[in-house]
């Protein structure tokens, strides 16, 4: 059973529990995208990112990651460990692809000599700006200590990602991590790993807008949304 809402974000809402060190994190199927401008909902996409995600963060924890995962308790919903977020978006990126395209020029596709780790500031009324790690440092967002840890841990997180996005023949493009820490200062990769939250291409298909299999077919309007989410789904299911 749920306790009281503690936070509703635009596409999970966080529950208290009996327990003050576990949450109940309930996926929602609303979709937004440019920073809440463009709004809808994706048939089942609560239930399928919440499945995605829990098979993820188990994958992840089996490779030796830690995560807020605890289990998956319904449908769309999965019990976490309570943590602290901190306020920095971390993206890796493995090829070229939405914002970065915008902002540097490189053509959309490009595939990066290695994984690029970039923080954004975790701040709607702002946009989530692109930060660097002095800026990390002047907001006192985390400590220059964890900032070493946040680009060690996300670069493991895409080492091992990748691959299991390989065997489900998919391509990671790029990727969102949120990183909490829990009561004891450890950091816990947290949030959601979901074509909500991930670039992810048909490694079969060439066209470069049909390979697109995640968010960014609601983003640019290109249809078959939830059955691009379907498939990821049954992919990942059978790693
Ligand atoms: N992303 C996300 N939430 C955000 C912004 C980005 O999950 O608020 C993910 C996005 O799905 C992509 C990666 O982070 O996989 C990089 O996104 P990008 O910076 O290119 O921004 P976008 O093109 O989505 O505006």
């Amino acid at each position: 059973m749920s306790g009281t809402k503690l936070y509703e974000g635009k596409a999970k809402i966080l529950f208290t529990t009996d327990d003050p060190n576990i949450l109940l994190s309930r996926y929602k199927d609303d979709a937004t995208a440019f920073n809440a401008l463009k709004k809808g909902t994706i048939a089942n996409k609560g239930e399928m990112n919440c499945a995605i995600a829990s098979h993820i963060f188990q994958y992840l924890e089996k490779q030796g990651l830690a995560t807020h995962f605890i289990q998956q308790v319904s449908p769309n919903e999965m019990q976490v460990s309570a943590v602290q977020i901190l306020p920095i978006e971390v993206v890796v990126r493995n090829i070229a692809a939405g914002s970065i395209c915008k902002r540097l020029g490189l053509p959309q596709g490009q595939e990066l000599k290695q994984p690029l780790v970039e923080f954004f500031y975790k701040n709607d009324d702002l946009g989530d700006p692109l930060i660097t790690d002095a800026h990390v440092a002047m907001l006192e967002l985390a400590t220059p200590e964890q900032v070493v840890q946040l680009k060690k841990l996300a670069l493991d997180i895409n080492h091992h990602l990748q691959a299991f996005f390989d065997r489900c023949s998919l391509i990671l493009v790029d990727f969102k991590v949120e990183i909490g820490t829990d009561a004891s200062g450890r950091l816990l990769l947290a949030d959601e790993i979901s074509p909500d939250t991930c670039r992810l291409w048909d490694k079969a298909i060439a066209d470069p807008s049909d390979r697109i299999m995640d968010k960014d077919r609601f983003r640019q309007d290109l249809g078959n949304i939830a059955e691009a989410y379907q498939e990821v789904m049954k992919r990942v299911l059978a790693v």
